[in-house]
């Protein structure tokens, strides 16, 4: 592929990257534009994934476009207090980059986060990041075969675009009545206020997600009084944790080997969840009685445990982890509260009940936007429509990568690739042989464009769609798995070796393919 490098930069300091590009003074026309053969939007796991693995391939003529002032996405971004995986990290990395020194079982955030900014630096892409780079547009060109790409700071030329944006980047805000009116502190999970102490606080929590899990019990013991708003009690399963001995990292360091055969066993006990979670949903009973346990173990009131007790099949929503979740909420300065919430006041929240509590601080514990993520308004295809117009009936897509009518376009952990079961780098490694096997492809046909059939998107997302019917999250609760029509857009109905065998190789007879019509760049 090396007739697609461009040494300047792959030589580039990070001062010169910024030079290059530059603020476009206003009316300037697209032929000044910094040209690129790909641009990565976002620098988390997928769009430094994505530059690493182009690097490796002699490719070096790519930007990734990052809006945040540094790289690491998810990791970056959720620093509350607790944050951790819920992937053991041996398996939560990326298989090419292998960290010997994953100090627990499942690494805190700030590990991770470290972690991927070493391997941004050992791997030599940080010169192609552009920070501070928000991609507030990109529209297909169809004369040039480009897509023309707009960001916070300069516009951008790109023949292929791939979006590693996300699926969980966006902080989802409710609609409750007077939020916006409380004149206490609020702040989102992921948007973590570290500067504002809860010493002696009337803290709520809006949320009882795999954030909230975490952060809880870490906030109880400060605050002077914590109110719970729970809306559906989740399945609760025990963590445990523990800490890598120093022995077994010296033998992880010494011998790679070991660490890789310890990743691939801990890659097959997690395929084992796929069986309950999507062939045989009746087997989630058995984990059902642990979580039962679990439960029964760590909360002695009857009235609180029924709060927190599911009333619906594991794994429909999310499986959680914890060993310090339901302790927390036993102590006397917590409240759970299962009413909902009518309206927010000035400083006080009140549930349907009639019961105004006093507040000083609201943590929103309320996820992310999923499968209505506002970026895929500014994306626009072949006729000029947005992203979002031809995803009126939810978001689907060809491997959970590509959308018919927008041509060269790659979304990175796009609709159903989502897991509950294992780890998304795994995924995310998935969708990185694809792409960069579709630039061999378009390399040898001399290929312009290649457009997804909307023939086989239907095909494959009807095959999808029938899946899911047997599936443990097609058992009747409301989740943020599922698109507003109901349909699960989010997840992938299989084992992910199968994903692995299918993005192993981009066939072009999927796809309306285009000779190249414009010069390479
Ligand atoms: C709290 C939390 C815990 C999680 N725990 C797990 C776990 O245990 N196991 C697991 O498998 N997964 C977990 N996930 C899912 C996690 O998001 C993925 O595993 C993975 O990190 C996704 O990587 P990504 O690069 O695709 O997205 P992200 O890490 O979200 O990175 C996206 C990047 O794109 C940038 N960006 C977004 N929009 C724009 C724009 N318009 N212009 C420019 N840049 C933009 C963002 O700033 C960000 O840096 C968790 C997610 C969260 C939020």
């Amino acid at each position: 592929m090396s007739e697609v490098s461009d040494a300047r930069y792959a030589n580039a300091t990070p001062a010169q990257a910024e030079a290059d590009s530059a603020i476009e003074p206003a009316g300037v026309g697209w032929e000044r534009v910094r040209r690129v053969r790909v641009a990565i939007v976002g620098a988390g796991f997928s769009g430094l994934g994505m530059a690493i693995r182009l690097k490796q391939a002699g490719l070096d003529d790519f930007v990734v476009l990052e809006r945040g002032d540094d790289v690491g996405g998810t990791w970056r971004d959720n620093t509350y207090p607790g944050a951790a995986c819920d992937v053991p990290s041996h398996l939560y990395s990326f298989s090419f980059a292998p960290n010997p020194h994953w100090s627990r079982t499942y690494s805190p955030q700030r590990e991770i986060r470290d972690y991927v900014r070493r391997t941004a630096d050992r791997r030599g892409v940080r010169p192609h990041i552009r920070f501070g780079h928000e991609v507030c547009d990109a529209s297909w060109d169809e004369a040039t075969q480009q897509w023309r790409i707009t960001t916070a700071q300069g516009r951008f030329a790109a023949r292929m675009l791939i979006f590693g944006n996300g699926p969980l980047a966006e902080p989802s805000v409710p609609a409750i009545p007077g939020l916006d009116r409380f004149a206490g502190t609020l702040f989102h999970s992921a948007r973590w206020d570290h500067g504002h102490d809860l010493t002696g606080q009337r803290v709520a929590v809006i949320g009882t997600g795999a954030s909230a899990i975490q952060f809880v019990p870490h906030i109880q013991p400060r605050a002077g009084h914590l109110t719970l708003f729970q809306r559906t009690p989740p399945w609760i399963v025990p963590r445990l944790d523990r800490p890598i001995s120093g022995r077994r990292r010296t033998l992880f360091r010494a011998a790679p080997i070991a660490q890789r055969a310890r990743r691939t066993a801990i890659y097959w006990q997690r395929e084992i969840g796929a069986l309950g979670l999507v062939y045989r949903p009746p087997m989630m009973k058995a984990a059902e009685r642990i979580a039962r346990a679990h439960l029964e173990a760590r909360v002695a009131d009857p009235a609180l445990r029924a709060k927190l007790t599911p009333r619906y099949t594991m794994g429909c929503k999310r499986i959680l982890l914890s060993d310090d979740f339901y302790p927390a909420l036993t102590r006397d300065n917590v409240e759970v509260v299962t009413d909902h919430i009518r309206e927010v006041r000035a400083q006080s929240i009140v549930t349907e009940d009639g019961v105004e509590r006093p507040i000083d601080t609201i943590i929103l514990a309320t996820g992310f936007h999923v499968t209505d993520n506002p970026i895929y308004r500014r994306v626009h295809g072949r006729d000029g429509h947005a992203l979002t117009d031809a995803w009126r009936d939810g978001p689907r897509a060809y491997l959970g990568a590509t959308v018919a009518g927008f041509p060269n376009l790659f979304i990175m952990v796009g609709p159903n690739t989502g897991l509950g079961h294992t780890s998304m780098v795994f995924m995310i490694e998935s969708q990185l042989a694809y792409i960069l096997d579709c630039l061999r492809v378009m390399d040898r046909r001399g290929l312009g464009a290649v457009d997804v059939r909307s023939d086989v998107q239907d095909a494959y997302n009807d095959e999808l769609q029938r899946r899911m019917r047997r599936t443990v999250w097609a058992s009747g609760c409301a989740s943020w798995y599922l698109a507003a029509n109901g349909r699960n857009t989010t997840l992938w109905p299989g084992f992910t070796w199968e994903y692995r065998l299918r993005t192993r190789r981009f066939d072009p007879k999927n796809y309306n393919v285009t000779p190249q019509t414009a010069p390479t760049r």
